[in-house]
């Protein structure tokens, strides 16, 4: 069934909601983070302080952090670069090989590494399709491009399919 490559192993309201402690004992160490509408609002280059704060805390941890972002390397480079993270841009989700590329750079395995992002179809897809644990970030009401209209209605019917039916 297609629909299981698109299902989050977790789900989450926001990144500083992810328990790394819980990632570690699950055997998670590194982990790769999507940018928009994951660690910055779209088209925003203020991380907030509280997402500063639970990027240091992992990084701190047992943890390798590594980007991987749609997102052009110019706008990578001016939000990431002071948060001293290491990225894999312009990745072309959910192909495969920026997430290849990714845990290269962090010298973990699959089976030793998660994803976290918003978009099921790219994030969510991508992770599954190699075996790297999934968190979904649903934001309430995103910020984003228009087009992105249909998809997000779309990751609704999906996310709707995965809940267990009612007797
Ligand atoms: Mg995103």
């Amino acid at each position: 069934m297609v629909l299981k490559w698109l299902k989050p192993r977790q789900t989450v309201g926001f990144l500083t909601e992810i328990d790394i402690e819980h990632l570690l004992d699950q055997g998670i160490r590194g982990l790769l983070l999507d940018l928009d509408n994951t660690i910055v609002a779209w088209d925003s280059h203020d991380v907030e302080l509280a997402v500063v704060d639970w990027l240091q805390r992992a990084k701190t941890s047992a943890l390798s952090l590594c980007l991987v972002t749609n997102a052009k390397l110019e706008r990578v480079e001016r939000t990431i670069r002071p948060l001293g993270i290491p990225y894999v841009a312009l990745a072309r989700k959910p192909m495969l090989r920026g997430f290849k590329k990714a845990m290269h750079m962090l010298g973990t395995a699959p089976a030793e590494t998660a994803m976290v992002g918003d978009q099921i179809f790219t994030d969510v897809l991508g992770a599954n399709l190699l075996g790297v644990y999934s968190i979904l970030i649903q934001l309430p009401d995103p910020k984003e491009q228009w087009w992105m209209k249909g998809t997000r209605r779309l990751e609704k019917w999906v996310m709707k399919q995965h809940k267990p039916t009612k007797a």
